[in-house]
């Protein structure tokens, strides 16, 4: 080889003049001794270095970007301790900062069970830093102490990075949060465009929560409702107040004052020829008396009259007494029934433990066939009870009704008889 000297100086033990000799002899450094690493090397090594501080920035909050931007690749954070400002203006000019782990540390305390045990993350790190401001040149960054005490650790444990970056993405996250996408959808998101992200679900459960407060502006669920029913769509409504309801005042516990107000939601919907519902009304309701219903009922039949419509045929519902006397008063020229699908969901729930029951003592319950042999009997039950639903006059009603009682005349079925009797084939239900 003609020239070899850079070789010879990469790798000494190499001998360039002799490329093709005997490598037999050569003596092989011990390749284990060139890859461990003592210990003590690796703890010099700075694994958390200091910003650079041959920067300058217009303004404390760029520098402080800047800054939080490059500890965080080393695990750990800059926030500010106190700052000094210009006596004539009052500006701040000087800012004193320290790792988020210099706190005094706050040691468990596990005393009294009622109060939550914190254990501070501060570690009374030495590290230390401040920033000047110079008319000319803007903000600068110089080192007081560069050691730190401690590891570096994870970005999400840093409160500020989490704060900083949340501050940054609150605009995209709030715009999913209004399009009802939950927390872990938005958090897989962020992720996808940035792994490092630090932002915890907690976070934007918080940030969920500040959101809804604000929303509310100190009102509850359904005073907060009535402000916006006027400005959003082309909603008829109505409402009243039938209890003084406290407004909760800030620093009250807020879940409480919401749970207090939780009202059931009653649908209002029609039925199409070809099977289809649509919604006619909405109403959070107070209780489910007869005089709630009342109400409800009264304002659906303001809308009816107010777009000129002919009040419902007919008006399917479940077994409530108070909403059946309800409608009768506010609709007496309506057809009320009952609902095919809320009878036979009831009388499914009553009737299968029977059946299975007599069945138990004629099959074995480990017959692969049994829950078959349940379902056809159902079936058959079901198929005699639909004959009397849907029979066209009572005469012939009474009929099939007999029918059906001498079919489950066995004591067994005398409580599901006795269940159809009584709640569905009244005279004022029927
Ligand atoms: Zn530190």
């Amino acid at each position: 080889m003609a020239n070899s000297s850079g070789l010879d100086n990469l790798v000494p033990w190499y001998d360039s003049n002799n490329d093709f000799k005997d490598l037999s002899n050569f003596n092989m450094p011990d390749i284990s001794e060139i890859l461990t690493v003592t210990p003590a090397t690796t703890v010099k090594t700075p694994v958390m270095p200091p910003p650079p501080t041959d920067q300058q920035f217009p303004s404390l909050n760029e520098a402080m970007k800047a800054i939080n931007n490059f500890t965080r690749a080393y695990g750990y954070t800059l926030i500010s301790q106190r700052s000094k400002a210009d006596k004539e203006t009052g500006e701040k000019k000087t800012v004193y900062l320290r790792c988020d782990r210099g706190g005094k540390f706050i040691p468990k305390v596990n005393d009294d069970a009622r109060i939550k045990s914190r254990t501070s993350r501060c570690v009374e790190c030495p590290f230390s830093a401040v920033l000047d401001y110079n008319i000319v040149s803007g903000w600068g960054l110089r080192i007081r102490e560069l050691s730190h005490n401690h590891d570096p650790s994870l970005i999400t444990t840093h409160p500020s990075l989490r704060h900083d970056e949340l501050v940054k993405k609150q605009q995209q996250i709030e715009a999913q949060l209004y399009l009802g996408t939950p927390a872990h959808k938005i958090l897989e998101v962020l992720k996808k465009e940035d792994l490092e992200t630090s932002i915890k679900p907690q976070d934007i459960h918080n940030l969920c929560q500040i959101l809804h407060r604000k929303f509310l502006d100190g009102c509850t669920l359904i005073q907060a409702l009535l402000t916006i029913l006027p400005e959003e769509g082309k909603w008829i409504f109505n409402w009243r107040a039938d209890h003084h309801v406290p407004v909760p005042e800030a620093g009250d516990d807020f879940e409480e004052s919401a749970m207090i107000t939780a009202m059931p939601l009653l649908n209002i919907v029609g039925h199409t020829a070809t099977g289809g519902t649509f919604y006619i009304g909405f109403t959070f309701i107070q209780d489910e008396k007869q005089n709630t219903y009342k109400f409800v009922l009264n304002c659906l039949r303001d809308v009816y009259d107010k777009l000129n419509l002919v009040p419902p045929r007919t008006v399917l519902v479940d077994k409530d007494k108070a909403l059946i006397n309800a409608l009768k008063q506010v609709f007496p020229e309506t057809n009320v029934m009952l609902c095919i699908w809320h009878i036979n969901h009831n009388f499914l729930a009553k009737a299968r433990p029977m059946i299975r029951k007599e069945l138990v003592e004629i099959h074995s319950i480990d017959d692969p066939n049994f829950d078959k042999q349940v379902h056809e009997k159902w079936q058959q039950m079901q198929h005699l009870w639909m004959k009397v639903v849907n029979t066209a006059t009572i005469q012939e009603k009474n009929e099939i009704w007999r029918e059906f009682k001498q079919e489950y005349s066995d004591e067994l079925y005398q409580p599901v008889v006795d269940y159809l009797e009584s709640e569905w084939l009244e005279p004022d239900t029927a």
